[in-house]
């Protein structure tokens, strides 16, 4: 980590950071007395800390309406009882116009500079929301989902074939890059497979071919739970990542969420690729039957950021997720019985620190993205919040003495939306916290 201490960031028409100037550098200083006069220098107060833009790498954006709700069932019931009934209803242009405008509202308010969102299977919903966030200036990647198999997809909520499911998927592509406003790629499309036990095989092949063809980042779930990873072994007789592999989905630019039970073979494949894990800390304590071995990934090398999983996580703060991303490391070294010996409970050199996790909600996710993202340096885009200390109704209650060190660790373990003041995205201000009501 690298503490920017009264720096100057100048921010092109592109959106990307042009030159960072050291506290009263001579260039610095001459450019701030040029903005100031042109009224465009903006000024932190004390309290006030600019932080590179979160990035949620799993998101379900039809699910928002779920949030916080029946996460007491397992899996394959909560997907089959609450959660396809909810996506059928994205038929309805008006209902996910709604939902969406209220999502992508919420997601910026918690500081998500950038979203890779699953949408649903309706082409005119997925195009909505690709709208949606192109207008609100929110940096997202989008998928249309694609789930054709009779055998797990019910007869209401499913691609009719895998020609369709791929016409479609080709649509939206073709519809995301020529929006009109979007020729920096602010929004882009995704290659959405759900995930194999929603697919048969030929739209599995299809996709994966399509992606060869335009290069597009692919998503899709990846050995989330036994259940999951156990019917993949059983269908494919290979793991999710190798079957993935074989399809040719698994490139630079796929992101595979969750990964709970991938093995060193799949990790060897997963580092070959280049390829990306959303790791969903807060999801997989409710779907993933095991915690997800983070920092055995993170030695690795693999790229992992941090998701959501909305609604399967029922918080859209990438900083609680930052947060339960070291509770769940803590977790798994400490061991969880407490029957066993110490030794037997525990798995060594398992735990994150904060820092560690904030890099994962920023930097990480830029770099499984392969995206100029999450970090403040010349060429990277100007993706920002500002964390205020004083903002009314927070949590985060900082001492003079805090070190800057100790001031991050404290914003990742006790700040939340009341403290997100402005975020910007690509150098504009696309959110600014609403003053609490007066008298
Ligand atoms: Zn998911």
């Amino acid at each position: 980590m690298e503490i920017l201490r009264g720096a100057l960031i100048i921010v092109g028409a592109d959106g990307a950071i042009k030159t960072i100037h050291a506290q009263n550098s001579p260039g610095g200083m001459s450019a701030a007395a040029r903005h100031t006069a042109a009224g465009t220098l903006v000024t932190l107060r004390e309290g006030q800390y600019l932080l590179p833009g979160l990035i949620d790498l799993h998101v379900h954006a039809p699910q928002w309406p779920q949030l916080g709700k029946a996460l007491d069932q397992p899996l394959e019931l909560w997907l089959r009882t609450f959660t396809f009934p909810l996506e059928a209803r994205y038929a309805d242009l008006n209902f996910a116009a709604t939902v969406y405008e209220s999502l992508v509202d919420g997601l910026l308010a918690n500081g998500t500079t950038t979203a890779l969102y699953y949408a649903t299977i309706h082409l005119p919903a997925t195009q909505k929301l690709a709208d949606i966030c192109l207008r609100k200036s929110q940096r997202a990647l989008i998928g249309r989902v694609a789930m054709d198999d009779p055998a797990q997809c019910p007869a209401y909520y499913r691609d009719a074939s895998a020609g369709g499911a791929e016409a479609d998927t080709r649509e939206f592509i073709a519809y995301v890059q020529s929006m009109p406003g979007n020729a920096d790629a602010l929004v882009r499309p995704v290659i959405t497979p759900r995930f194999i036990p929603s697919c048969s095989d030929e739209l599995l092949r299809r996709l994966g071919a399509l992606a060869r063809e335009t290069g597009c980042h692919v998503q899709t779930h990846c050995s989330e739970s036994d259940w999951e990873h156990g019917y993949v072994l059983d269908r494919c007789g290979v793991t999710d990542t190798a079957a993935l592999e074989n399809f040719g989905l698994l490139s630079r630019r796929t992101i595979l969420a969750h990964c709970n039970f991938i093995d060193d073979a799949d990790i060897a494949r997963i580092l070959k690729a280049g390829a990306g894990i959303a790791h969903c800390p807060l999801s997989n304590v409710y779907f993933s039957d095991a915690v997800f071995p983070l920092r055995r990934m993170l030695q690795r090398g693999v790229h992992v950021g941090l998701g959501t999983d909305i609604a399967g996580g029922a918080s859209p703060s990438i900083l609680e997720n930052a947060r339960q991303a070291v509770i769940a490391s803590r977790t798994l070294e400490s061991g969880v019985d407490p029957a066993q010996s110490r030794d037997q409970r525990r798995r060594e050199s398992s735990r994150i620190d904060a820092l560690t996790a904030f890099w994962l909600a920023t930097a990480g996710g830029g770099v499984a993205l392969d995206l100029p993202i999450g970090v403040f340096r010349e060429g990277y885009q100007f993706d920002a919040i500002v964390v205020d200390a004083g903002s009314a109704n927070s949590n985060l209650h900082l001492d003079p003495a805090d070190a800057p060190e100790e001031v991050l660790q404290k914003i990742i373990y006790s700040a939340g939306r009341a403290n997100i003041r402005d975020v910007w995205v690509a150098g504009r201000l696309v959110h600014t916290l609403a003053s609490p009501p007066s008298g």
